[in-house]
């Protein structure tokens, strides 16, 4: 079975001038990458069609695939190089994880729903991302052991930005993460050199929570 059928090509291709291009995303790997990952297989078979439009969708378990432009804005920020190696907070349906791991050297994500994890991983085996790494854990400690990151992407929404994180990215790293209460946040990049840490906002978001340790506590 074609996995890429060229109807997909084609909906790819108008998400990307329509929705990404259209909206000032400009970084050239980012936009390369967006227009290869299959977004299509990182839905349910019932949702394919709409793989493509401008929206989040439905992942299970109250989860969801983020828009299309909120991914391509958040890869953006991060400013990956082809060396770097990427901390993401959030796997869900593995699709932000394999956008930074088509333009960085390896990315290692975190998920605390098990299925999620489970179909996530198969996900990436059977497309050949070997140089994603995957963990079942509560991600809002970080991965100490793997750290310090050139790049740190949490997926889901904070309360406040986890300490823990900063620790754990390198001097010239970024961060991006949604912070806000649970309904809306803002979408926050910090930059962490010599002189400390440095955060500008770029803008409204809406997230599922980030529940953990350092997140927002289960009910
Ligand atoms: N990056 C994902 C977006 C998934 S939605 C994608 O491209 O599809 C956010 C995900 O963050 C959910 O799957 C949720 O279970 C997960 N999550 C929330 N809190 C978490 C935590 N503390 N550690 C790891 N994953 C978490």
């Amino acid at each position: 079975m074609d996995k890429d059928p060229l109807k997909y090509k084609r909906l790819r291709e108008a998400m990307v001038t329509r929705q990404i291009e259209a909206r000032g995303v400009s970084d050239p790997a980012v936009l390369a990458a967006m227009r290869k990952v299959p977004r299509h297989l990182f839905v349910s078979e019932a949702l394919r069609d709409q793989a493509y439009g401008d929206f989040p969708l439905p992942i299970g378990y109250d989860q969801t695939i983020s828009q299309p432009y909120i991914v391509a804005e958040m890869t953006q920020a991060l400013q990956l190089d082809p060396d770097d190696r990427v901390l993401e907070i959030g796997t869900g349906s593995g699709y932000q994880a394999a956008i930074c791991a088509e333009i960085a050297y390896r990315v290692y994500t975190i998920e605390r729903i098990h299925a999620l994890y489970l179909r996530a991983r198969r996900l990436f085996d059977k497309l050949h991302y070997h140089n994603i790494v995957t963990r079942y854990s509560d991600g809002t400690a970080g991965w100490k052991e793997e750290s310090p990151f050139d790049a740190i992407i949490v997926t889901a929404g904070a309360p406040e930005i986890p300490n823990v994180l900063v620790h754990q990215l390198k001097l010239g790293g970024r961060m991006v993460i949604p912070v806000g209460d649970r309904f809306s946040q803002d979408l926050v990049k910090l930059v962490k050199d010599e002189k400390g840490v440095r955060t500008t906002n770029l803008g409204g978001c809406r997230f599922v929570k980030l529940v953990g340790e350092f997140g927002w506590k289960e009910r």
